[in-house]
């Protein structure tokens, strides 16, 4: 809404715990590890970050207590800063934080700096706060500050009452530590009937918690999230916002597809696929949470409904594919460590490379594409990943030259964005030639930018083998000669990238691979009867 109105934004997530970032933190309990693309292993909410406002971001937009611990440790060791003093919480610690919040305002030259502290929310203003901040550093004398907190508003259903109790309380529990804010979203989890009791319980929140009546907000679960920002645009959540950090009002310029996706709330129905992800940690479906966005821009983007199948890899080795796949029309196998679970990756590309079924592999997803090629079509049964056995007798899959001295697991791995030159003829360059973004053409040829989180690869001893038997490298790092997309050449649409085109999808850039890979699914009929390729259809700008 901000940056609608022609404000430059730039966002800041903190988080609590110890960890300097979650990289080494398993997907079961933090969900996925986001990459920006300059390689930062960041909490998942910085690919909503980047998603929402269609910009990207940095190391400096996620902040946790282990990196600003290290800070402090590193100088009270050196002796440079502190020397004599004693070191704690207040004021060094909260000091460090508000730096934290200043160098990033500066260093993308924002007006504002929205930051999210656990539940609630602040936004800055920025160039008032660094003069306010010089000296106490603290936050509460930025008085362009606009905070906000989302409450739940339960819906008691006997009754049909909503209650305000929760957010009173959490009100009042936030004062307590000296925090007003200056606006409530109420969460509605289910749609009220009773509209009007619903307004007249602003009127009790806002005696009650000292907020004024129009910065009470309204939020229900709508069909789509990307809807939400035409929602709070509508309820004038901007207007309080702009009044509050002291901007002068103005009209919103909203992007088009923002404001279709406002006006359509609900997903557009005009077809359904069924697509499979099958991948390690799917009891968390927050483990592939940019899989699943991606996969929604591509729905939004075509005006159908996708329909999510989780299968747990490990089940598909107990019980085989055909249990499991039978209905799919498009199979992802995500990235992944270990391993544990992925003898049923393995099976799962057999299957669809020898019935056609689209597939698309992110990643661990290539690897595991590429060993079940070597294995069943170029008879190379011994075919493995030194990741998983270190002494393999055929590492088709192997340690990249660069991480064979590598110690420290932390923020170690090839990480953020790699160039790719795309192979013209490939299904990879025609995703990237329709999708005429995202991508510089030279000469004929694609150059993209995709981002990385891996250590093995794509053992280039075994390309040429490989190749000739129909496993096409169809784009390639130019600087260090390493396969980042395969592809089987007499399959509708069978590739996987060794990077996470994921993180790059927006709901206004659907990703290319994602985009076309829906297509092709679309086409495919699991019963083998009217099976067409899609070829024809799936022009280039169509
Ligand atoms: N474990 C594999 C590697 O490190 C794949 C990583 C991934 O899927 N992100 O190369």
């Amino acid at each position: 809404m901000l940056k609608n109105r022609g404000l430059r934004v730039t966002i800041l997530k903190l988080d609590p715990y110890l960890n300097v970032d979650p990289g080494t933190m398993s997907p079961l309990e933090h969900g996925e590890v986001f990459v920006t693309m300059d390689g930062s292993e960041t909490d998942l909410d910085l690919g909503h970050y980047e998603r929402f406002l269609n910009q990207d971001f940095t190391i400096l937009s996620n902040v946790t207590a282990g990196q600003i611990y290290n800070e402090l440790l590193d100088k009270e060791r050196m002796g440079s800063e502190f020397l004599g003093e004693t070191v704690q919480v207040v004021p060094h610690l909260v000091s460090a934080v508000a730096r934290r919040i200043k160098k990033l305002g500066e260093s993308e030259d924002a007006d504002v700096v929205i930051v999210e502290v656990a539940a609630r929310s602040a936004t800055w203003r920025r160039r008032r706060l660094s003069r306010r901040c010089v000296g106490c550093e603290t936050w509460r004398d930025a008085k362009t500050r606009f905070q906000y907190i989302l409450t739940l508003v339960p819906l008691l259903k006997p009754t049909n009452e909503l209650k305000t109790k929760p957010t009173q309380h959490s009100v009042r529990a936030l004062r307590a530590l000296g925090i007003q804010p200056d606006a409530i979203l109420c969460r509605l989890n289910d749609p009220t009937d009773s509209e009007e009791e619903a307004e007249s319980l602003k009127d009790k929140i806002s005696l009650h918690c000292g907020v004024p009546r129009d910065a009470i907000i309204y939020l229900p679960t709508l069909g789509n999230v990307y809807a939400v920002p035409g929602w709070l645009e509508k309820q004038g959540l901007a207007e309080v916002i702009m009044d509050r950090l002291g901007f002068e009002r103005r009209d919103p310029v909203v992007p088009p597809v923002w404001k279709a996706l406002a006006d359509k709330p609900n997903l557009a129905n005009d077809g359904e696929v069924s697509i499979a992800i099958v991948g390690k940690y799917t009891s968390l479906q927050d483990s592939y949470l940019s899989v699943v966005e991606a996969l929604r821009h591509a729905e939004l983007n075509q005006g159908i409904r996708i329909d999510l199948e989780w299968t747990p890899s490990e089940l598909i080795e107990e019980n085989g594919a055909d249990r499991y796949l039978s209905k799919a029309q498009g199979i992802v196998v995500p990235g992944g460590f270990d391993k544990r679970g992925t003898e049923g990756m393995i099976q799962t590309a057999q299957y669809a490379r020898e019935r056609e079924i689209p597939y698309l592999g992110l990643c661990l997803g290539l690897q595991m594409m590429i060993i079940e090629f070597a294995r069943h079509v170029a008879g190379i049964e011994e075919a493995d990943s030194t990741e998983f056995d270190a002494a393999a007798s055929e590492p088709v899959i192997a340690l990249m030259e660069e991480q064979k001295n590598v110690t420290e697991i932390g923020g170690t791995m090839r990480l953020g964005a790699y160039s790719c030159v795309l192979t013209p003829g490939t299904r990879a360059y025609e995703a990237y030639a329709m999708a005429k973004n995202g991508s510089e053409k030279h000469n004929g040829t694609f150059k993209i930018n995709e981002r990385h989180r891996h250590r093995f690869e794509y053992n280039n001893a075994y390309r040429d083998r490989l190749e000739r038997l129909g496993l096409l490298s169809s784009g390639m790092n130019p600087e260090l000669s390493l396969v980042e997309i395969a592809e089987i050449s007499d399959h509708p649409f069978m590739l996987g990238s060794q990077f996470h085109p994921e993180f790059r999808s927006r709901p206004e850039q659907p990703h290319p691979l994602f985009d076309l890979f829906v297509r092709y699914a679309r086409q495919f009929r699991p019963d083998g009867t009217q099976h067409q390729l899609f070829a024809s259809a799936v022009s280039v700008g169509s």
